[in-house]
């Protein structure tokens, strides 16, 4: 049994792992690592999709693997890059999430290999096919051959995605799989039990498992204990921290403000978090607000609830129908079958409403009429690179220049005061302190952590821990 690890080593995302059992090979994930291409790349700065995959393997962002991806992208990168061939050398992709640190890189690899996951994840990826810009990493659901240079006349193919079911096994040549559905910030997040020629392999995917039921926990853990883990292939991006959160509390906290807010609420969360959406809407609610949510949060809402997933928390829920000079079709589709509400709509009686708009659509705020009886929730994680930071410096500018609530004076280090944002947020990832204690219950032969930059920590909560190197295979 082999494993090689692509990404997600000393780092919080990118995973991207293949596994060679059996005669079998597998990708666990392949994701893009926003750490490596944020190395090279930034706003402006791209990766040139006419080249195809010449600058992702230049830079090591994707593996130099023959047999692993499209041929119209080795075309047009030079055959000096990589050789076209008959057929691919991957079986499959098993994909724990939607999250793109885990999904994004598909796009890349060879449709013809099947990528196996769970529905609720296929929709969220429909769901983001959608309202993301059409450019090449945006082609996991369906590829747009690129041998063709003109855009229209393009070949479309659809990526084969085969949806599985929690705790139903099934093949992939010899290998027998069986996926564990978990909590995330995102719908559908498995782990995938993977049956070896040396025992069980676990991979944890993204995981927390605060808002799951204590039944259920008990149900993952004895399955798992059965299962008599040989390696856990696990996440470890909040090892470090001891603090248990609970979206009831970020629900208890929020609605505690909100509701001696006067006017307008405005909110920032992030797009994919349906436990998020849900205790908006709840507070909307209680507060008597309606929620407007811009296009693209919408539209993932409405895709998912069309495909059976979230149908919870839309009775007050409105269309913000941001000023465009031009939409697309999803755009005008969603205005001619929803509740819509303008600009002028929420400014003539701001405190019926709580909108949702991130930092792209800050402007936005212009026409709303803002004062300081309005309320800004960044109800999302805690700037964590030093561009967010920058934007986040950006951010704090325009609530003060509306003179907003939502935000407190910090003291830094140098001793200077410091406006940050009065958050509302807790984390779809698992804490040190709970992941010691689940490992302690399904009692894994060894461990190796990925997804997280502090690798080494694990060994203060298990015995075996095998730290893996970028790029380096293990033979167990
Ligand atoms: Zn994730």
């Amino acid at each position: 049994m082999r494993l090689t690890f692509y990404g997600g080593i000393k780092e919080i995302g990118g995973n991207k792992i293949l596994l060679e059992d059996k005669k079998t090979v597998i990708l666990l994930d392949f994701g893009k690592s926003y750490k490596e291409a944020g190395k090279y790349f930034e706003e402006f700065v791209n990766p040139r999709a006419v080249q195809g995959l010449k600058d992702y393997l230049e830079l090591g962002l994707l593996p130099r693997k023959e047999g692993f991806y499209r041929q119209d992208l080795i075309k047009i990168s030079g055959e000096s890059e990589l050789t076209l061939y008959e057929k691919p050398k991957i079986d499959a992709v098993i994909l724990s999430h939607g999250h793109l640190d885990h999904a994004g890189y598909i796009s890349f690899l060879n449709p013809e290999i099947p990528v196996f996951t769970a529905k609720e994840t296929l929709a969220v990826l429909g769901a983001f096919y959608i309202s993301r810009p059409k450019n090449l990493e945006n082609e996991i659901i369906e590829i747009s051959e690129r041998e063709e240079a003109d855009f229209k006349k393009r070949k479309k193919k659809k990526r084969a995605i085969i949806t599985v079911e929690d705790q139903k096994p099934f093949f992939i040549k010899n290998l027998k799989i069986t996926p564990i559905k978990v909590d995330h910030s995102v719908p559908g997040a498995s782990m995938f039990l993977i049956e070896s020629s040396i025992g069980s392999i676990l991979y944890s995917g993204d995981f927390r498992l605060s808002e799951i039921s204590e039944e259920r926990k008990k149900e993952i853990c004895s399955f798992l204990r059965k299962a008599k883990i040989k390696i856990f292939i696990c996440e470890g991006t909040r090892i470090k921290e001891q603090i248990i959160l609970r979206e009831e509390k970020v629900r208890q906290d929020a609605l505690e403000k909100i509701k001696e807010v006067k006017g307008l609420v405005v909110v920032d969360y992030s797009i994919g978090d349906v436990v998020r959406f849900k205790t908006l809407s709840a507070i909307a609610r209680e507060t008597k607000r309606f929620f407007a949510l811009p296009y693209n949060y919408f539209n993932y809402l409405s895709f998912l609830k069309q495909n059976g997933i979230n149908a919870e928390g839309f009775e007050n829920v409105a269309l913000y129908a941001k000023k465009k000079i031009s939409l697309k079709k999803w755009e005008k589709d969603l205005i001619k079958n929803s509740k819509v509400v303008t600009s002028e709509d929420i400014a003539k009686d701001k405190k019926h409403y709580l909108l949702a708009l991130n930092f792209y659509q800050i402007q936005e705020l212009i026409d709303l009429k803002i004062n300081e009886d309005c309320f800004y929730l960044r109800a999302i994680t805690e700037p964590h690179s030093e561009e967010m930071e920058i934007s986040e410096e950006r951010f704090v500018n325009w609530i003060k220049h509306f003179k907003m609530q939502g935000l407190r004076e910090e003291i830094i280090e140098s001793g200077e005061k410091k406006s940050v944002f009065d958050r509302a947020h807790i984390s779809g990832h698992i804490s040190g302190k709970e992941l010691a204690e689940f490992i302690e219950k399904i009692k894994p032969e060894a461990i190796i952590p990925i997804h997280t930059e502090f690798p080494e920590e694990f060994k203060n909560i298990y015995k075996n821990i095998i730290i893996a190197e970028k790029n380096e295979t293990i033979k167990i």
